[in-house]
Formats: C-alpha cells, structure tokens, sequence
C-alpha cells in the first residue's frame, strides 16, 4: 500500500474546508493505512490534518500489531500508555497551530471517545466522515476489481460443493459447519453463513440452526468469506429431494427479476431504477409485498457498503462500481428464495464475478 490513498483523503479533507480527519479501528481505517486495528476501551486513532500529516494514536500494547501491518511506514506511531490519557495526546496533536475550527469524525468511532474529544475541543464542529471517504472507496481501483473477481471465484466454488452436504437428516448447522471449512479453504475468513432450511428461508438474515433437514425443503443458501481483505457474498437456492409445491414457478419469477436488473447495470444507471426492474417483474407476479428488502448492496473490504441498490438512491452508479443484485421472495412459515450475485460496473456495462448456475439445485 502506497500514500496514494492518505494524500486522496487529505485532499478530500481540504476540499471540504475542514482542518482534519480523526478515525478509528473500522473498515475505514483499513482502507486508509492497511491496518485491521482492534476496537475496544482503549483509544486506536488515525489523525490526518488537511496538509497530509498523518499520525496514529496507539496503545502501547497494540503497538507491535500496528507495527506488523506496515502501517508505520505510513503514519508516525503515536505510543500512548496505560497511564496517560489518550484524548490529550490526540488534543496535543490537533492543537499544535491552534484550535482546529472543524474536522471529521469516522463514522463508526465509538462514541465514547467522540464525547470526549467533543469536550476536549470546544468550539471545533465535528463532521461525519462518510462524505469525505465514501466517494474514494465506492470507486474499486482495478487491482481491488480483481480482489473482487478472486473472492467471487473462490465463493463459487463453494457453492459448487453445497448439493453434496444436503441431506434429511442433517441439521442446518451441520451443514454450516462444512461450509465454514469449505469457505476458508478458499478465503482467509469466514464472514457470515446463512442456511435457511424449510421456513427458515422466509427470515432473509436467519443464520443457522439446529432445524433438521426434511425432504421436500427449499434451502437458501447465502455464505460470504473475506479473501485478500476482500469480501465474497452469494446466494443461491438448493432444495432436499424435491421442490417444495408452488416453489419452480416462483423461483422462475425471481430468476428473471435477478436477470432483469442485473442487466439494468451500466454507467449512468440510477439504482432506484435498477431496484425497480428487479421489483416491477416480481410485483407483477403478484409477490411484491414478499420482496421485503432493498435489490443490493455495494461490496468491498466490507460485506455491505456504498452503494445501497434501493428505491430512494437515485445517485448514478459509475464504472469501477461493485453490488450486489439480490431480490428475494419470503413466503412466512413456508420458505424463501434469494439469488445473489456480486456484478462490477465496467466502462461499458456490466461484469458478473460469481457464474455458478442460477437454477434450483435439487439435492439429497
Ligand atoms: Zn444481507
Ligand atoms: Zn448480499
Ligand atoms: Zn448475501
């Protein structure tokens, strides 16, 4: 990782007119200076002033981490100890040519430290950080598009493995045990495992249970890992013996619905719209009140991330850009349907990076 990132953040710090970005252990940070920094009680943060001075306020026992991750030949390590407070050391550094009249806070600081800082710098004005970052990471540079293309490749070929764990007899969690390995031996980390077996599949967040596999069950199956800091996350739907009743016709609906919008992706494309061609096709058959979530999700070092595919976001999607497309269908107390896949917006349209077969698999 090179300055490249820091100097675009500093930029954006100037741009916006204020004196400083402060953020803490978060995928931000990540991003900022490659350190996957742990959140708790004792205060990790990134101070970026508008003319690039980068510092990182760390304890002295994370300082060996915050060394191993290379970040020290970006920031200057700011060592605090258990005996000092961290708030004035962060104060010291902001203060060093007067009081800065307003800087950015990252949006998932801890508002524990927000509060104090906030007291500690009366008069300065606070601001999110998400306008400042969120334009650079919503933009995936084409080694971080082939980050993406490498975890959608290594999360197919997990699914390729699923029909054979579905078994009656076999508990949702059994089965997500298998998966679990099956993700890491192609990804570093595991990030989430959903296997929503019979009405299960209805609650489209159900992770696993101890629910026993019927015959006859609609599983959905929605597993994502983190690969080289990157996410994968993909759904796909498998039934146990035989599809449940009402379920091909349907599941034929929301396969279109996933095509439709997939295909609605280019350049310049409004995700209301997108979220719309997905929506339109299952509304007319006659199931749009059981699409009970948005049609994507951007994706990146982060699982969910900008930009949110939903009827309320009508800013341009551009190339570079990565998404989920998503719809699903929930029936309560009967099952669920979801297909899944991650695209990248390119200069002239729209690139799948998971490829595994769309169709229902019957498994068992
Ligand atoms: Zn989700
Ligand atoms: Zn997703
Ligand atoms: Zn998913």
């Amino acid at each position: 990782m090179d300055n490249a990132r820091l100097h675009a953040a500093a930029k954006a710090v100037r741009d916006a007119g204020l004196d400083a970005l402060l953020v803490g252990p978060s995928a931000d940070l990540r991003y900022l200076i490659g350190y996957d920094a742990h959140a708790m009680e004792r205060l990790t943060l990134l101070v970026l002033t508008a003319d690039g001075e980068a510092s990182l306020v760390v304890p002295e026992l994370e300082a060996p981490a915050a060394r191993a991750s290379g970040a020290a030949e970006l920031v200057e390590l700011v060592v605090w100890t258990d005996t000092e407070d961290p708030i004035a050391v962060v104060h010291r550094l902001l203060t060093t040519a007067g009081r800065p009249g307003a800087v950015a806070v990252s949006d998932r600081l801890y508002s524990v430290f927000t509060l104090r800082l906030q007291a500690a710098l009366a008069g300065t004005t606070f601001h999110p950080s998400g306008p400042l970052l969120g334009p650079l990471r919503i933009i995936k540079s084409p080694a971080e598009q082939a980050a993406l293309r490498a975890a959608g490749a290594a999360i197919d070929a997990v699914h390729a493995a699923v029909p054979t764990l579905l078994r009656p007899g076999r508990t949702e969690a059994e089965v997500g045990r298998d998966i679990s390995e099956l993700i890491l031996a192609e990804h570093d980390e595991v990030a989430f495992i959903i296997v929503g077996s019979g009405p299960n599949g209805a609650s489209p967040h159900h992770a696993i249970s101890d629910r026993v596999l019927q015959p006859g069950d609609a599983v959905v199956i929605d597993i994502g890992g983190v690969r080289d800091g990157y996410c994968s996350d993909m759904t796909r739907n498998y039934a146990v013996g035989a599809l449940p009743e009402g379920y091909a016709e349907l599941h034929a609906v929301l396969a279109e619905a996933q095509e439709a919008a997939v295909r609605a992706v280019a350049p310049g494309a409004v995700p209301a719209e997108i979220d719309r061609a997905a929506r339109e096709l299952i509304t007319d058959a006659g199931y749009g009140d059981r699409f009970i979530h948005r049609t994507g999700h951007g994706i990146g070092i982060e699982v969910h991330e900008d930009p949110y595919i939903v009827a309320t976001n009508t800013t341009p999607v551009a190339a570079g850009m990565a998404f989920s497309i998503e719809p699903g269908i929930y029936l309560p107390d009967r099952f669920g349907m979801r297909i899944e896949d991650i695209v990248l917006v390119t200069e002239d349209g729209v690139e799948r990076v998971n490829h595994g077969p769309r169709e229902v698999l019957v498994a068992g």
